[in-house]
Order: structure tokens, then sequence, then C-alpha cells
């Protein structure tokens, strides 16, 4: 087994190397922090957390950056709307991303570089540009220029006139007059901006958005990496200038495979502020636990679209988000089942020889194989769906009348719901957390409260102790009517909102 990729730079899928034999160089472009993470952010940075893990759990040592950019206009823009500084904004920005990122259980990068703090490796790296040839000083401002990289459109499959064609289109006079080819881009922005502005010896200014990229993962990470990514609008033309400025510095590639996700769709279209259907992450957090947005994400493969659907109430605002309602189902299915396998008495649990199911005893492997084939999260989520039921016949089986289950049956379930938290993210929490949080949520969206329900069931209890059977059903009835459920045990009655 060896992990396949598509490859954007060939177009194929292909098999992933690594210019040391297991060590793997990653980087990811990061989030510009201007304001909180939304549902386009979470799929990006899940999808680079499962293929870090994945590269992990296989066996590569894994350096991971991925960059803040703290350095830009819509960043200049909302500072001086609020009335703070750039730095201060984001920074804000920065911590309230990383909290949501460790919700959707996302490891913490190895580095995570800002550009305010690289501002004289981005020069340097600018300085080597114009030596090179490849770029030029213009009126206070640094271009790169596409004709002197012949490379120039391999990521993204486009040819310079195409570019012409399209690019001259969008740009202003001014700013033709100053190029040399309309699809020549800004490396350094001369002039005095607000809170942002360095010195540098083509005069005052601050760098492009593109060349930061460059200039961080290749201090980080070395003049060539294994594997870089980014969502697909990075492809054109931020990841094809990257190429460009990177290798054109050094005359080495850049990065020997390039990986995209796909977007957000909201109901088939694209997400975005302008249509009026965007969502932050935190947005969604309040409705679900932020690890059934991990787990959507993870039902489709990372390269399609990912849809967003979303029900109505009568007064045309949002009510729900059904793809994300299933998803939680699943990871309350997750948690419950293994809550039941941490339940099992020891007396249940036997020496004896007894042949492991494939679903408990494979799963390690299947997980491999499924995710060795571009990163197939679906099909991993599918395995793992077998692992639950085999697991839940265990639990089921230990609970009949003496019934008993083998250790080795038990200790690899264990051992995968460990593979599950490790690989996929998924299930590291304290069970019973994550089943009340959701339980609670549940009765909220019905106008009911804990504290009435945990009333009615002292109540039914009360009844039965004085034989007053007739009371206590009426009690069960009127609960179930309101959508709760009772479950009568040895330890009492608990409740869930299935
Ligand atoms: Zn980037």
């Amino acid at each position: 087994m060896a992990l396949r990729l598509h490859n954007t730079l060939s177009g194929r899928k292909e098999p992933f190397t690594t210019l040391v034999p297991n060590v793997a160089n990653v980087y990811v472009c990061g989030p510009t922090v201007y304001d909180y993470a939304h549902l386009g952010h979470a799929r990006c940075y899940v999808v680079y957390d499962v293929l870090v893990r994945h590269l992990r759990e296989t066996g590569y040592e894994v350096k991971f950056v991925r960059n803040y950019t703290d350095v830009d206009d819509k960043i200049l823009k909302r500072a001086a709307e609020r009335g703070e500084s750039p730095r201060e904004l984001s920074q804000r920005f920065i911590d309230a991303f990383a909290e949501d990122m460790a919700r959707l259980h996302c490891l913490t990068p190895d580095v995570e570089p800002r550009v305010s703090e690289h501002i004289p490796e981005i020069i340097a790296l600018i300085e080597k540009l114009v030596e090179r040839g490849h770029a030029y000083v213009s009126d206070g401002d640094v271009y790169y220029s596409v004709e002197s990289f012949p490379d120039y459109g391999k990521l993204s499959h486009r040819s310079l006139d195409q570019l012409k064609a399209g690019a001259s289109e969008r740009l202003s006079d001014t700013e033709q007059a100053r190029k040399k080819h309309p699809a020549d881009f800004v490396l350094w922005k001369g002039g005095v901006h607000e809170g942002a502005t360095w010195e540098s010896p083509f005069g005052p200014g601050r760098p492009g958005w593109h060349i930061e990229c460059s200039a961080m993962s290749m201090k980080h990470l070395g003049e060539t990496l294994d594997l870089h990514g980014g969502g697909l609008d990075l492809v054109f033309p931020h990841h094809e200038n990257e190429v460009a400025q990177s290798e054109g510095a050094t005359g080495r590639c850049f990065s020997n495979c390039w990986v995209h996700n796909g977007f957000v769709e909201v109901d088939k279209e694209k997400m975005s502020k302008s249509l009026g259907n965007f969502f932050t992450a935190r947005e969604l957090f309040e409705r679900h636990e932020p690890e059934a947005l991990r787990y959507f994400v993870m039902t489709v493969h990372y390269r399609a679209p990912l849809s967003l659907d979303w029900t109505l109430d009568d007064e045309g605002k949002v009510s729900g988000f059904p793809s994300i309602e299933e998803a939680e189902r699943r990871v309350e299915y997750l948690y419950r089942t293994r809550l039941r396998l941490e339940s099992i008495p020891e007396a249940r649990i036997k020496e004896e020889e007894a042949p492991l199911p494939d679903e408990l005893g494979k799963l390690r492997e299947r997980l491999h194989t499924a995710l060795d084939d571009d990163l197939n999260m679906p099909v991993a989520l599918a395995h793992v769906a077998d692992f639950l039921r085999a697991t839940n016949e265990l639990a089921d089986r230990a609970a009949t009348k003496k019934g008993t289950v083998a250790r080795s049956a038990i200790e690899a379930a264990r051992e995968g719901f460990e593979l599950l938290g490790r690989w996929l993210g998924l299930g590291t929490e304290t069970p019973s957390d994550v089943l009340d949080r959701i339980r609670a949520r549940r009765a909220r969206a019905l106008g009911l409260s804990g504290e009435a329900i945990e009333q009615k069931i002292a109540e039914r209890a009360e009844a039965r102790a004085q034989r007053d059977f007739a009371r206590a059903d009426a009690i069960r009835d009127e609960l179930a009517a309101l959508g709760v459920e009772l479950h009568d045990g040895p330890n009492g009655t608990t409740w869930t909102i299935p």
C-alpha cells in the first residue's frame, strides 16, 4: 500500500513521494485573519488535518506549516472602520480561529508563521527576483514579470495569451501603465499604509499577497516542499504565482505535489457573503457539536463540492441543517457505542478463543487502504460504521442473560476507538459530555428544559413507589408526546431525545 494523491500539477492521481524517505514537509495556505472562520475554512482545514494525521499514522515524520495572513487590505480596512490597530484586530481573529480549529479537533500545525513577522525574508526574496530578472520596480511598486518565467501557467493549466485577454479587462489604466504584461502581479506595494508600512530597498510599502507564502514556506520547510495544499479557489492566481516566485528565485521545483480541496456550496451555489448564505463555524457550533461539522466534511470526497442544505421556518429564517443533523446523529452513535463498550462489566469478559470479526480486527488496514486512495474519507467512514456496528454487537451479547464476550474482541474494539481518535480525530471527547450537550440542545429546540424533564421523572418514580401505575404511565406518555424517551435501568431512569 502506498499513498496516491490527485496532484493538480499533473492533473492525475499519482504516488506520493517525498525528498527524504518518510519525512513529509507540508504547507497549507492559512486564513486571512479579519473575520471568523466559516464553513469553507472548516472544510479546508479538516481535510488537511486528516491528511496530516494519515501521513503520521502511516509512518511519516510530518512537518506541517500553516500561515496566518495578517497583512492585507481587508484587515487594514476593517481595523480602520473599528478604530483598532491592524495588529490588535488580526490577533483577535487568530485567537478565535485557533479556538475554532481546536473545537473541530484539528491539530495545531508545527509552525504558524505570520506575514508581519517575515518581512525581512519577503524583502530578501523580492530582491533576489529583481536580481534574477524576474521582477521589476515600477513607480514605487515591484511587479513579477510573468513573461520572464516560461513555465507560468503550468499549475492552473493556462497559457499567457489566455491570461492576457482576461487580465487586461480587469485593470485600470494606471495599473496597466505600471505593468509590462497585464498578468504581472505585485510583490511590493509602495506607499504608506496606516499600521502596515515597512522600509525596503524599493522604498516604503508592504508585501503583496502571493509573495508571503513563497517566503514563509521556503523559510520553514526548504526550497522544495513535498506537498502544498489549499482550497481550489487558490490554484489561480495565488498558487500559480507562488510557483513562479519560488522557482524563479531558486531554479528548483517548488512543490512536488499540489492538493486542492473543493468548494462549499450552499443550496448548490458557492457559499459567499454576497449571496447571504454565509455561516460562520461559530454560528454552526451553536446549533451542533463541532465534531458533527468535522464528520459532515468527511462524508464527501475532498475534491468534490460539499453541499450544505437547510430548512426554513415560517418566517423564512434558517431553522436547521439536515446534513449536519445527520452527521451529529452519527457522532452521537459513535459516543453512545463507546459508552456501551466502556460499560461492559468485567465479569462478562472471558479469556476465550473466538474468531475476531474483520470489522474490529481489520479496522487499521481498512482505514489505511481507504485513505491511501486519494484520502477517501467517505470510504473510511463506512468502515467506521461497520466497526461501530460490530462493537454494538459485543455490547448486545454482553447484555444478554449469561452472555460473554472474548477479551480479544473487547481489546480490538478499544484499540479501534483509539485509532479513530488519532487517525480521524473522531470520538476523542468524554462521551457523557458530548451526549449531554446534544441532548440539552435538542431539548432547547423543543422548548423543554432538562430540569422540567427531571422533575417529571421524579414524579413518575414517586407514583411508581406508591404503586400508582396509571399515573406513572401517564407521565411517560406525556413526555413521549413531547419527544422525550425514558429508559428504565438498574440505576434509575434516564432520558433521551432521539
Ligand atoms: Zn498561500
